[in-house]
């Protein structure tokens, strides 16, 4: 196994083994049900994500608060965002420490797209 870049090798091993005990207790949970083992995979994979990213409900009021903050100005460009929708993308300036208001600015979409790209994640 090839040494992975932002875990060390001893968490990585960790990581999968965890991995491989849900893998197991999905199938003994659901018995050969698929459409269970497809809504209990579901489950796990949304709260985790709800971990690393807030809700939908936590990030709209954020989006809410950076647009007063910022006066209704893109952090990159300064034009003005988009009064609704998702043309206005909150971006985080330290990935792992979450959408937080010190951590994250409100930006247009296409900016968020360039600057991903500078970054090398596009
Ligand atoms: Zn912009």
């Amino acid at each position: 196994m090839r040494k992975p870049k932002n875990l060390s090798y001893e968490n990585a091993v960790w990581a999968d083994e965890v991995l491989q005990q849900i893998r197991t207790q999905l199938r003994d949970r659901s018995g050969g049900d698929t459409l269970v083992l497809h809504h209990l995979r579901r489950r796990i994979v949304k709260n985790l994500g709800y971990d690393e990213k807030s809700t939908p409900y936590e990030r709209k009021k954020l989006k809410q608060r950076k647009m007063i903050e910022q006066g209704g100005i893109c952090a990159i460009c300064k034009n003005p965002l988009p009064e609704r929708g998702y043309l206005a993308v909150l971006d985080r300036e330290v990935a792992h420490l979450g959408y937080t208001d010190a951590n994250v600015r409100l930006i247009h979409r296409d900016c968020d797209i360039q600057v991903q790209e500078e970054r090398g994640f596009a």
